[in-house]
């Protein structure tokens, strides 16, 4: 399994790489901008080509783009509806730019609106953003935790979208393995194999392409998102070793999204599943 860390582009891309490099990244995921700001900035091409370089370099693949907070594709509020749309069809092109392997999504909450007209908002956009931009980056949708009116955190979700995507080959699913914990999917010693066939049956293994390694603070079916440390939550090392070891599993790469804390603390979390997968 080739593991890494969310790395930060906060600071420009150069720091990006010695951060991914003093955290021991085989895997990177970034945001291409701000998380929580509406307004970007576009890239210094030589930043970009720099960055690019580095990556092939240092031999760390794949990079991962997790789109940023802000846009909810599912929002039946048409004025956000449409920037969501939007900032959909521009990750895509800074994809692109990037040479990113994938972008991660998380397909939405209905909020004020209602669970239909929201799941069909989420495959619009990504049928409509698919014809406006065409790249080799694929789209991975995240399953999330289930919280208020999340869409995606149920495998049944995650099928429906997809079986409504007419371009399936530019798209697959990234678990998350905090966000399944608290959807109420299984992840111990003698549990974790039915939520896998579970995800096979339902969604299919084939669309299966990422992960993301994170304990949970709270415990099953909780519908709370908190991550933690590898080992320190309620799926516990048990738990993750069932996962790295898993034979459907193990082979695919997968990112961490623990709290940062230090670097020692950090590394401590990637040493963990390295030493679980052994
Ligand atoms: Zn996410
Ligand atoms: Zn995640």
């Amino acid at each position: 399994m080739r593991l890494g860390f969310h790395c930060s582009v906060g600071k420009g891309l150069k720091n990006t790489i010695e951060e991914a490099v003093a955290l021991k990244c085989e895997t990177i995921q970034i945001f291409s901008r701000s998380p929580r700001a509406w307004y970007r900035r576009e890239f210094d091409e030589k930043e970009l080509a720099e960055f690019k370089k580095s990556l092939k370099e240092k031999d760390i693949y794949p990079l991962v783009v997790h789109m940023l907070y802000l846009p909810n594709l599912a929002s039946c509020d048409k004025k956000l509806y449409k920037k969501s749309v939007d900032v959909l069809i521009d990750e895509l092109k800074r994809c692109k730019m990037l040479n990113a392997q994938y972008l991660v999504i998380h397909p939405g909450r209905y909020s004020a609106g209602d669970f239909e007209t929201g799941i069909k908002n989420i495959i619009s956009a990504i049928n409509f953003a698919f014809t406006k931009v065409k790249n080799k980056t694929m789209l991975l949708l995240e399953n999330l935790a289930g919280g208020k009116t999340d869409i995606g955190w149920q495998f049944e979700e995650l099928r429906r979208i997809i079986d409504n995507v007419k371009e399936k080959n530019r798209l697959g699913v990234c678990l998350d393995t905090c966000h399944l914990f608290a959807a109420g999917y299984e992840i111990s010693k003698n549990s974790f194999d039915k939520t896998v066939n579970e995800f096979d049956t339902v969604v299919g293994l084939k669309y299966l392409k990422f992960l993301h390694l994170n304990d949970s603070k709270n415990i099953l079916g909780s519908k709370i998102d908190r991550h933690t440390h590898i080992g320190e939550g309620e799926i516990g090392l048990e738990g993750f070793r069932a996962v790295v070891r898993h034979p459907k599993i193990k082979n695919l790469p997968g990112i961490l999204e623990t709290p940062r804390t230090n670097l020692s603390d950090d590394l401590k979390n990637i040493k963990k599943l390295g030493d679980l997968a052994k």
